[in-house]
C-alpha cells in the first residue's frame, strides 16, 4: 500500500500563484507515488464570514482549479470537506485533548483575528480541525506552503499526545514544503505573504487572471530604490519576483544569477509576467474545458467523498474505541 498524502485549500476567495507554487504544484508531483486526498476545506473557510452563494460557487471553482492544475481524479480523491461529516466529529474529539495554550501560540490566529470585528471561536479552533483533516486519513505526508508548517507541527503534537493518552492510534505526519515558492509574498507589500483574503487589487496574481491583468499587476509590483538586480543586496520585493520566476521556470540558481544580474527592474517584471502567463494560459484553457462539462465535477466530488468516507469512518470508530465512547457492536 502506498503511504497517504493529505492537503487542502480553503474556498475563501480567488486562488493565486502562491497557492499553486506552495501547494498544488507539489500535489501534482506526488500524486502517482502516494495515495492522495486533496480537499476543498469549506469548514475552514467559514471560520471567517463567507457570503453563502459565493462560497458555494467558490467550492466548485476550487475543485475545478485542482483538476486544471493537473490533479488526476482517477488516482487522487478530490473531495469537499463538509461532505464527509467525520472531519467535524474527529475535530471535537481532538479539541478535548488540545491544550488552549498550544492554540494561542498560532501566528495565523493572531494575524487573522486582528482583522475581524468579532472573532468566532472557530478561528481559534481552526488548527484542531486541520489536525482532524490530516489524522482522519492517517496521512504520512502533508504538502503545504511555509505558512502552514506551524499547523502541521501542532498536528504532530496533537497526534503524539493522543497516542500517549489512549495508545497508538494516529500516524504522525511530516510536512513537505517545495524547494522554491514555499512562501510567495504580496506584490503590493512584499513583507506580507500573498493571501486570498487580502483585499488590495495589486496584491495577488489569481490563477484565473487574464494576461493583461497579470502584466499590469507585475508592472506595479513594489520593488526598492535600486535600479537593477544586484544579487549581493536583494530587496524583498525583487527577491519575490525572482522566486516566482524560478518556481515557474524551474531554472537552476546559476542560470537565474547569470540571466538576471544587472537587469533593470522593469525588464525583470516583464519577463516574470511572461513566464507566469505562459504557464497560466494552458491552465486556464483546461479550467474552461472542465467547467463546460455539466455534471462532470459533481460526479468526481461525489465519488471521492464516498471513497474518503470509508477511510474516515474507520478512523473515527477506532478513536471512539480508544477513548471509551460507545460503539454499536
Ligand atoms: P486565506 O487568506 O483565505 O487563508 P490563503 O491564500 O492563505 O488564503 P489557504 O487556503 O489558507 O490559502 O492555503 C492553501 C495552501 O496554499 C496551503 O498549503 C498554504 O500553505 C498555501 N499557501 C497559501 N499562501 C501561500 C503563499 N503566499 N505562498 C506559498 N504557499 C501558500
Ligand atoms: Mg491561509
Amino acid at each position: 500500500m502506498k503511504p497517504r498524502v493529505f492537503s487542502g485549500v480553503q474556498p475563501s476567495g480567488n486562488l493565486h500563484i502562491g497557492n499553486y507554487l506552495g501547494a498544488l504544484k507539489n500535489w501534482v508531483r506526488l500524486q502517482h507515488d502516494y495515495d492522495c486526498i486533496y480537499c476543498i476545506v469549506d469548514l475552514h473557510a467559514i471560520t471567517v464570514y463567507q457570503q453563502p452563494q459565493e462560497l458555494l460557487a467558490k467550492i466548485r471553482e476550487t475543485a475545478a482549479l485542482f483538476l486544471a492544475a493537473g490533479i488526476d481524479p482517477q488516482s487522487s480523491a478530490v473531495m469537499v470537506q463538509s461532505s464527509v461529516p467525520a472531519h467535524a466529529e474527529l475535530a471535537w474529539m481532538l479539541t478535548c485533548v488540545t491544550p488552549m495554550g498550544w492554540l494561542s501560540r498560532m501566528t495565523q490566529f493572531k494575524a487573522k483575528s486582528e482583522k475581524q470585528e468579532t472573532v468566532g471561536d472557530g478561528l481559534f479552533q481552526y488548527p484542531v480541525l486541520m489536525a482532524a483533516d490530516i489524522l482522519l486519513y492517517q496521512a504520512a505526508i502533508v504538502p503545504v506552503g511555509d505558512d502552514q508548517s506551524q499547523h502541521v507541527e501542532l498536528t504532530r503534537d496533537i497526534a503524539q499526545r493522543f497516542n500517549a493518552l489512549y495508545g497508538e492510534t494516529f500516524v504522525v505526519p511530516e510536512t513537505k514544503l517545495p524547494l522554491v515558492g514555499a512562501r510567495v509574498m504580496g506584490l503590493d507589500d512584499p513583507l506580507k505573504k500573498m493571501s486570498k483574503s487580502e483585499p488590495g487589487s495589486g496584491h495577488a496574481i489569481a490563477l484565473l487572471d487574464p494576461p493583461g491583468v497579470i502584466r499590469k499587476k507585475f508592472m506595479r509590483a513594489t520593488t526598492d530604490s535600486n535600479p537593477a538586480v544586484d544579487f549581493s543586496a536583494l530587496g524583498t520585493g525583487v527577491e519575490n519576483l525572482l522566486n516566482i520566476f524560478q518556481a515557474f521556470s524551474e531554472w537552476p540558481g546559476e542560470r537565474m544569477r547569470s540571466h538576471f544580474s544587472g537587469m533593470r527592474y522593469g525588464d525583470l517584471k516583464k519577463q516574470t509576467a511572461e513566464m507566469v502567463i505562459s504557464h497560466l494560459e494552458p491552465f486556464q484553457e483546461r479550467y474552461r474545458q472542465i467547467t463546460s462539462e455539466p455534471g462532470y465535477l459533481d460526479g468526481i466530488l461525489a465519488a471521492a467523498a464516498g471513497r474518503a468516507s470509508l477511510i474516515a469512518n474507520e478512523t473515527v470508530e477506532l478513536v471512539k474505541r480508544r477513548m471509551g465512547l460507545y460503539v454499536r457492536y
